[in-house]
């Protein structure tokens, strides 16, 4: 491995749900697929994937894109001018995570909103939307939500908030754009389909990279000009690939194969907060735990802050982030098993001294 430095992998890795790899079977429907030029629509799994995520997330047409980053700033730049406003939870990806690309390629303002666990409410948004002829304040043109909510701890939008957002930015001519990085999680714990989730969304997009085990990409959906436009910004971007069906054929298998056992984890993260809940120092409701996402803090009389416990686990082969001098973050999926997670606890648990 001369010249290739990459670090060990641990044995329960939980510091995020990207970090799965792809499965025997995944890898073998890579190498089976059939590919073309991407870029001139002639690679027929793409095709094939954009169609299926279509379907699944209710909407007239869907691009293929290498990451859900990609998905977002292409959303923005198509539903904002420069100038224009994004109302959006102060959490979110699109404000924190995204290297300022809103401001950087899009020229688009992001106005935060106070949301409790990565959650606003239609009444928060609608009090920020400047009123008609206000020329003082950016004119909102979008709104934005993360199902399920990253930074809130994996918080689920209940579909009631989404279509009465829907209703509101009907009512004063904006749009709404669901990042679904984790659209599938939350459609399991919502136990309603995708489509009807994202039903008043007028563009949305799901990461397979994420809880679905792919290596990588991303799928965005919306309407025939929605695409149409999002297409002219990916080749701007430099988003358009060559023969991509090798990852929409993963895309495809994880479409098949890993969405129903997606409760599996939502089961292992729920267990973990439970039997972490008790340990001295840390602070966490685990009811408040509701996909494969677990945010915890540590007290002021913790046995060690967030960045020591981290270092202290990975010693022991745990990966868990420490987000901050006091906030950890454990994600599950599916490489993670229910005796991983078990013994990530225990060893916290060991750790802490409870
Ligand atoms: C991971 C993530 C993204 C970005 O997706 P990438 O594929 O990593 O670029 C966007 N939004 C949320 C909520 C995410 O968790």
């Amino acid at each position: 491995m001369a010249g290739n430095t990459q670090a060990a992998r641990p044995r329960i890795e939980l510091y995020s749900d990207t970090r799965t790899r792809p499965s025997a079977g995944m890898l073998a429907a890579m190498t089976a697929a059939e590919v073309g030029d991407e870029q001139a629509f002639e690679d027929p799994t793409t095709l094939a994937l954009e169609a299926r995520v279509a379907a699944l997330l209710g909407k007239e047409a869907a691009v293929f894109l290498p990451t859900g980053t990609m998905c977002n700033q292409i959303a923005l730049q198509v539903h904002c001018r420069p100038g224009d406003a994004v109302l959006a939870d102060k959490s979110a990806h699109i404000i924190g995570f995204e290297g300022g690309g809103a401001g950087a390629t899009g020229g688009v303002n992001i106005l935060p909103l106070d949301g409790v666990r990565g959650v606003y409410v239609p009444e928060q948004a609608a009090a920020a939307i400047p009123a008609p002829g206000n020329r003082y304040a950016p004119r909102v043109r979008l709104l934005e939500v993360e199902q399920s909510a990253n930074l809130g701890g994996g918080t689920v939008w209940p579909v009631e908030t989404i279509d009465a957002l829907g209703a509101l930015a009907e009512e004063r001519g904006l749009a709404l754009h669901m990042d679904g990085a984790r659209l599938m999680n939350a459609a399991a714990t919502l136990g309603q389909p995708a489509a009807r989730i994202a039903r008043a969304c007028d563009s949305v997009w799901l990461d397979l990279s994420k809880g679905l085990g792919c290596p990588a990409g991303a799928v965005l959906a919306g309407s025939q000009t929605f695409i149409a436009e999002a297409w002219r910004i990916k080749q701007r971007m430099g988003g358009a690939m060559r023969q991509s069906g090798y990852l929409a054929a993963c895309g495809l298998y994880a479409l098949d194969h890993n969405i129903d056992r997606l409760a599996e984890d939502h089961a292992n993260a729920r267990l973990f907060a439970d039997s972490i809940a008790d340990v001295p120092g840390i602070v966490l409701d685990p009811t408040t735990v509701e996909t494969n996402i677990v945010i915890f803090q540590l007290a002021e009389d913790a046995a060690m802050g967030a960045p020591d416990l981290s270092a202290a686990l990975v010693q022991r082969g745990i990966r868990i982030g420490a987000f901050g001098p006091t906030t950890m973050r454990a994600v599950t999926h599916l490489d993670v098993d229910r005796a991983g997670v078990e013994e990530a606890a225990a060893e916290l648990r060991a750790l802490l001294g409870g």
